[in-house]
């Protein structure tokens, strides 16, 4: 008999290891069970999607008739699962029982709403699914200004999308900077100003107090002031959805997910699962930088993940090596990418870090066009080993940031990457050094 594996989630990291475990059995019975209704889009456009670039059908790639077609692979969607017998390897669904000999988790996450008077006034909405998006594009049609909770890259990506519809937008965050934790504070503040400049209020360093409102949003309170608006999108962050994990009693780590091994299975009481696999935003994995587990939770490590999941949930072989989990993102016409450790980070994990920071411009500085780019390394004092890096730039910040992330996965030393990393070069691509091998200069300096 085939062997039947069964893929709980259709997000990245559940298509991803649906269509991977085809890959390596031909023969096996697969099916995906997801509670969503569309499937095979990615939720990273939709700030996108809000501000009229394409359209929602136009951002679902596929169908579950193409997966079926084309894949072999069976998708049921609007599918809840409701319980797992693991002794008996079945799944139980709202329509069934399912028996499987493999099973991947990938249920991903669910947006943390902090716990305040008026969260669930109608005109509150998160953002997370097609659905999500649809409903906010109703309500903000009626709405002239919108509060956003969370100074994220989410939150941020959303409220220049706001303001491109013209609406009056107002940014909270609990935390003195935008994008917390990932982005050190001197990038960060020319992240905020650009914003101010796209008329975008911030309201820094004061968690909301509520939202307010007879009936229907109002306003919201934060740090004892009002902020009157007629929306308000929590941009507040993502939890593990520890649904179905629970079911299974998988042990869930230190920082709120599933602990999954390099084989990407989960543990109960502190030994292997055998036959369970899991992937993306559910799980917590392996720092690539500092030893200890951390959080990726972006859509291109679900897809990694996926990737080892589905191969060993079909009989073959895959490591998932730690993450450094690059990230970058598009606020109007700035571009903030990150990878590695940030200080903030560093500081966490007790690494005492030297910073190096260079400006220039993304073209031959006589080349029309060419955009204003800073880059930030940071490195390890006592290896000199660089463990982080930093971009704010108008413009080709990704090839920057994985030449970067490069260096850091390899233990690349400081002086290494500026000596060793040659940049390629052409007037209206880079300048004929480029200005991250300059920022890697400043840092061998300090050490
Ligand atoms: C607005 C936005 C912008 C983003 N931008 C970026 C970006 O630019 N770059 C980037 O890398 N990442 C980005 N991300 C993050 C990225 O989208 C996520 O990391 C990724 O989608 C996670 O994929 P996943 O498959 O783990 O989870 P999800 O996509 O959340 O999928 C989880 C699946 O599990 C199913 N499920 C859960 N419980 C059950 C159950 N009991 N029964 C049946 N089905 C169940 C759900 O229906 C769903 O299909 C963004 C996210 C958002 C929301």
């Amino acid at each position: 008999m085939s062997k039947r594996i069964i893929v709980i989630g259709s997000g990245a990291a559940g298509l991803t290891a649906a269509s991977t475990a085809r890959r390596v059995d031909p023969e096996a019975s697969i099916t995906v069970v997801t509670e969503d209704e569309h499937i095979a889009y990615s939720p990273c456009v939709i700030p996108w999607v809000l501000e009229g670039v394409g359209g929602w059908d136009s951002i679902v790639m596929h169908s579950p008739a193409f997966y079926k077609d084309e894949r072999g692979i069976d998708v049921m969607i609007q599918t809840k699962v409701t319980g797992v017998d693991d002794e008996r390897k079945v799944l139980v669904t709202e329509g069934g029982e399912l028996p499987y000999d493999s099973l991947v988790i990938a249920t991903g996450g669910t947006v943390f709403v902090p716990p305040i008077p008026g969260k669930d006034l109608p005109g509150v909405f998160s953002v997370r699914t097609i659905n999500d998006g649809k409903r906010i594009q109703e309500w903000m049609g009626e709405v002239d200004s919108v509060s956003i909770v969370g100074a994220g890259v989410i939150g941020l990506e959303m409220a220049l999308a706001m303001r491109h519809m013209g609406k009056k937008v107002s940014v909270i965050e609990m935390f003195p900077q935008v994008v917390p934790r990932i982005l050190d504070a001197d990038l960060a503040e020319m992240v905020q100003s650009y914003l101010e400049g796209q008329g975008v209020e911030f309201v820094m360093g004061a968690p909301i107090a509520s939202v307010d409102g007879d009936g229907k949003v109002e306003a919201v309170t934060v740090g004892g002031r009002r902020i009157d608006c007629g929306m308000v999108i929590m941009a507040t962050g993502v939890r593990a959805n520890l649904e179905v994990p629970r079911m299974l009693e998988l042990d869930i780590g230190e920082l709120g997910a599933v602990r999954a091994s390099p084989s990407m299975q989960p543990y109960r009481k502190g030994r292997l699962v055998r036959n369970v696999y899991m992937a993306g935003d559910v799980v917590m994995c392996e720092s690539g930088v500092v030893p200890g587990p951390t959080m990726s939770q972006l859509g291109s490590s679900a897809v990694r993940q996926g990737i080892v999941a589905g191969t060993n949930a079909a009989g073959g072989s895959a490591m998932h090596p730690g993450v450094v989990s690059p990230w970058v993102s598009v606020i109007g016409d700035m571009q903030v990418a990150g990878t590695g450790l940030s200080k903030g980070l560093a500081e966490y994990y007790g690494i005492d870090v030297v910073e190096g920071v260079a400006q220039g411009y993304t073209r031959a500085r006589y080349y029309p066009g060419g955009k204003k780019l800073v880059v930030k390394v940071l490195v390890e004092r006592s290896s000199h080993r660089m463990v982080g890096a930093q971009i704010v730039s108008g413009e080709e910040a990704t090839g920057r940031i994985n030449w970067l992330t490069a260096a850091i996965v390899t233990g690349t030393t400081v002086e290494d990457f500026a000596t060793y990393f040659e940049n390629a070069y052409c007037p209206p691509t880079s300048m004929v050094r480029d200005v991250a091998l300059n920022a890697a200069d400043r840092a061998a300096e300090k050490l």
